[in-house]
């Protein structure tokens, strides 16, 4: 590493603020409280802005270039929504604010439950879940609480296919069931015969990806969810990739009875860092009394006694206004999250669905599915794809292998970077061999697939020419080839002064 650390930067005696002289009697702190091991850097405000704005230019991000993540839907997060997000009366909410004052936080949270209910196809949305992970839980959660409800106590078994994120398991696991692993067919479909097999009346559900994680529509989705329904269990469909079906699938009218929304995918908002996430459940009628809370309703004035009364007596207030309040399910399961969810995205979330518009949500749509077959059949010129006898949706895995050379994705992955791309999501899903991920959003042009498909054509004949620039790559970046093994051998996980 040859950035200094803040640590090492300065000299005694230098200062980036500076006090005015106080107006009261100055006083020591006591002795007891203060820290003499404490090895604060003492830096000037010029010190510290270039320390702190080179290191924000060292990582790659989706405002330096292109960053084709698989499954991550890593698209351009507009700034509109980053304006609108920023203003006082949301970012100046508190979540203990009484309700009447919080009205326009309110009002965003309806109007996104509304906006995401219709586009998935659903009778209703909670937007508490803090990311997909969440949402899966809170989702495998109001499956089980359904079915003890019903008084259906035999079912402990969540059935998902091989080809699934490593989350699914994950949540099903941690919320105390067990996972069957159903594997795929040769056409990269759940395999029906396997399914039917498994199908009994101890099955809480399955949890799907549609399109799965090959990029592919599920050829016999139908199949599928009236095997489900038929041995008692609900459909959960993980709703990571809804960006290849806005405004064109609903989800709900396929059958399933849960998805999950990732706000930090599909709808715009930004991932980690510049986050939080956020994945919203929507369900079918019979999942509603069980969805996490609480929720945003609108009440209009018959529904509130009191506010009627006081219109009647020629109080203040708009009769034709909802009003809108927080509540809680019937048989909810519960919080997913402290107080309402992460609220900022919400007001990025609804300002990008409402900017696009329910026609926009379709384009969307489209054009990433455009994008992603126009790179597959490029990509496709360099590396082998399975199953390329079909039409792939928002995104496609190919094998990172070039015949007569040694090198392998995870190399080809590193070199990459060299070019300035983010590199694909490698060795995901598990089924495929060497696999790259790669999925490059509608919000990139044609000029930057291309550059992409072309660095891939160049790092393969690499591969075959000198082997050892791929094997060793990346070369430009601020940090090189790491040490892999050692790394999760000998963690290192905090500063220690030299
Ligand atoms: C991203 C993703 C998830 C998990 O979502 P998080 O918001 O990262 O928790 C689940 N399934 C698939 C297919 C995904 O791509």
């Amino acid at each position: 590493m040859t950035e200094p650390l803040i640590y090492e930067l300065g000299a005694p005696g230098r200062r980036a603020i500076r006090l005015p002289e106080p107006d009261v009697p100055r006083a020591d702190l006591p002795e007891a409280m203060l820290r003499k091991d404490l090895n604060l850097p003492e830096v000037s405000e010029l010190e510290v802005v270039r320390h702190f704005t080179r290191l924000s230019t060292l990582n790659h991000s989706i405002d330096r270039g292109f960053y084709p993540l698989g499954s991550c839907t890593m698209k351009y997060n507009p700034r509109v929504a980053e304006d609108l997000a920023r203003l006082p009366g949301f970012a100046r909410a508190h979540p203990l604010q009484d309700e009447e004052s919080a009205q326009g936080v309110l009002f965003v949270m309806h109007m996104l439950q509304e906006w995401l209910r219709e586009i998935g196809g659903f009778a209703g949305v909670s937007l508490q879940p803090a990311a997909g992970a969440h949402g899966e839980f809170a989702g495998i959660l109001m499956m089980r609480a359904y079915h003890l409800d019903q008084g259906d106590t035999k079912r402990t078994k969540i059935l998902i296919p091989d080809s699934a994120h490593g989350t699914n398991p994950a949540s099903t696991t941690m919320s105390g069931l067990d996972t069957v692993e159903i594997p795929s067919d040769g056409r990269g479909n759940l395999d029906l015969q396997a399914l039917r097999a498994a199908c009994d009346d101890t099955v809480v559900g399955l949890m799907i990806t549609n399109p799965n994680t090959l990029g592919l529509f599920e050829e016999h989705i139908q199949e599928v969810v009236e095997l489900i329904h038929g041995c008692g269990g609900l459909v959960y469909g993980d709703g990571a990739n809804m960006n290849a079906l806005l405004g064109v699938v609903r989800p709900g009218e396929l059958g399933f009875d849960v998805l999950h929304y990732n706000l930090h995918k599909t709808f715009g908002t930004p991932h980690g860092g510049g986050g939080p996430g956020s994945g919203p459940v929507g369900v079918a009628a019979r999942l509603v009394p069980f969805l996490p809370g609480p929720i945003a309703v609108a009440l209009m004035p018959e529904d509130e006694p009191d506010r009627s009364k006081a219109e009647d007596n020629g109080e203040e207030g708009d009769l034709e206004m909802p009003i809108y309040r927080l509540a809680m399910p019937a048989k909810s399961i519960g919080r997913m999250k402290a107080f309402h969810g992460h609220s900022g995205i919400f007001v990025r979330a609804y300002t990008y669905i409402r900017m696009y518009g329910s026609q926009g949500m379709r384009k969307i749509a489209e054009h990433s599915v455009l994008n992603a077959n126009y790179l597959q059949s490029r990509v496709g010129r360099t590396f082998p794809i399975p199953h390329d006898n079909r039409t792939c949706m928002h995104e496609f895995v190919a094998e990172g292998t070039v015949e007569g050379s040694q090198v392998r994705a995870l190399d080809i992955s590193k070199r990459l970077m060299d070019f300035g791309f983010h590199p694909p999501t490698n060795y995901f899903p598990l089924i495929v061999h060497e696999a790259l991920m790669i999925e490059p959003t509608e919000t990139e042009s044609k000029a930057t697939l291309d550059a992409f498909a072309e660095a891939l054509a160049t790092i393969a004949r690499e591969a075959l020419e000198d082997p050892e620039l791929v094997q060793t790559a990346p070369h430009s970046t601020p940090v090189t080839r790491l040490d892999e093994v050692k790394a999760v051998r000998e963690l290192v996980l905090r500063y220690t002064a030299p």
